[in-house]
């Protein structure tokens, strides 16, 4: 599959390329030029998750990659199930967090992981994944990377600012996990992060990727779960998917998959208050606001970054987003209402899958099944969730036995010295 540059049309480059590189030049998003479309799909719903999206990814990786290492990369990265829960005879939750850490990242950053360790059986470049995180999307790359031979990974967050629980997570792995707690606040991490890309040499010399959910990797793993969506679907007409939405990676592989001949009739976006892109769709206005802090904070994003591709997607197929995308903005009443309401249903819901409950409610039409898509376990949020509801939640497994485990993280004062100076250890 071939990727053209958004902000450089003339500029073509490999799945290879677009994995390790991220962004183009002018930071312009790679898109893919041709979407394959599937013809068998009926057959493709019928099979298993692994065996279907070794298929797909075939038709998508196949010019690059040879059978058995899209073989391996689908079998290494998606070792997790995805169950869909039927609430009542229309609805019906889709659990994308069985992964490691609990949230639907884990696809993007596990796929993205297995993705480069196949690049690197070919050429033995060094590979160093450098990233700042707020808490969340660190802890999806640190578990998707742990381990790989050949590949080191840094991570900046902003010291005593995240919670232990969520620092646990990733700041105890060791081996080839590097954190560093930065003595400053998260955009202190994100600068650090940014002029270490901006040095050539460093780049070139350490192969510095920074793992990001823009890169194309991480968007085209999340196709494959939408087909799982529809397979497991007691409905695959008239069906519709509600998305959680932040910088809406999400939604917009669930649209690439739409254009492969997944049977999907509508996507509804759903927003919390930040509601750049549902106030554009209803206004035609692109304003985008100051963020606003929520419940669902993972979704706290007033400029979207994926929104290019959608808008690109639209126009390939001579189309406006408005014409065929519903989308709704939630705010805290009816993110918490939504709880309260999964909740008499039996079902416990994170902030985030409430979101998209509230949206699919709302958009959904008498005659359609809707699906909401459940991003995070609501145990990651456990807090906000125990004071919603009024109930104690069990930590997972997963979540217990990460809270017995030693900080490895070392310490650095906030500039780039410190940074520089780790790093250059690293090699
Ligand atoms: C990142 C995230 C989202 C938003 O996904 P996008 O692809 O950025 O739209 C929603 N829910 C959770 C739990 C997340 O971590």
């Amino acid at each position: 599959m071939r990727f053209y540059n958004l902000n450089a049309h003339d500029e073509t480059v490999s799945f290879k390329q677009a994995t390790q590189r991220g962004l183009g030049s002018e930071g312009g998003l790679y898109f893919p030029e041709k979407i394959p479309y599937f013809d068998e799909m009926k057959t493709l719903l019928k099979q298993d998750f692994i065996t279907r999206s070794i298929h797909i990814a075939k038709a998508l990786f196949g010019d690059e990659l040879p059978d058995d290492a899209i073989k391996r990369m689908i079998k290494n990265a998606f070792t997790f199930p995805v169950p869909l829960k039927m609430l009542t005879n229309s609805i019906a939750a889709f659990e994308l967090f069985h992964g490691p850490t609990l949230a639907f990242k884990d696809f993007g950053a596990c796929f993205m992981a297995q993705a480069l360790l196949e690049f690197n059986k070919e050429n033995s470049m060094p590979t160093t994944i450098l990233t700042a995180t707020s808490g969340d999307t660190g802890a999806a790359v640190a578990h998707a990377f742990h381990q790989l031979p050949h590949i080191q990974v840094v991570i900046l967050y902003p010291y005593e600012r995240i919670s232990e629980l969520q620092e646990k997570l990733f700041c105890t792995l060791g081996g080839n996990i590097h954190t560093l707690a930065v003595q400053g606040d998260f955009d202190d991490c994100q600068r650090l992060v940014k002029a270490c890309f901006s040095d050539q040499h460093l780049v070139n010399t350490l192969g510095l990727n920074s793992a990001n959910s823009i890169n194309v990797s991480r968007l085209l793993a999340q196709c494959f779960y939408y087909f799982e969506a529809v397979a497991q679907s007691p409905c695959q007409d008239n069906l519709v998917i509600a998305v959680p939405s932040g910088n809406f990676g999400n939604l917009t592989a669930g649209l690439l998959a739409q254009q492969m001949g997944l049977p999907i009739k509508s996507f509804i976006a759903v927003t919390n208050a930040n509601d750049t892109v549902p106030r554009y769709l209803s206004t035609g206005q692109w304003q985008i606001n100051s963020t606003v802090a929520t419940l669902s904070n993972a979704m706290d994003v007033s400029a979207p970054n994926n929104w290019p591709r959608v808008v690109e997607l639209y126009k390939t197929l001579g189309k406006k987003p408005q014409e065929n995308l519903r989308s709704i903005a939630i705010n805290e009443k009816k993110t918490i209402e939504a709880m309260q309401e999964l909740y008499k249903l039996g079902y416990i819901a994170d902030p985030h899958s409430s979101v998209a409950y509230a949206g699919l409610k709302h958009c959904v039409k008498a005659d359609e099944y809707g699906i909401f898509l459940c991003t995070a376990h609501p145990a990651k949020f456990k807090q906000t969730v125990e004071n919603i509801l009024q109930i104690k939640l069990p930590l997972p497994f997963a979540l217990e036995q990460v809270a017995k485990k030693t900080i490895l993280s070392t310490v650095i004062p906030p500039n780039l010295a410190a940074v520089y100076s780790y790093l250059k250890n690293l090699a």
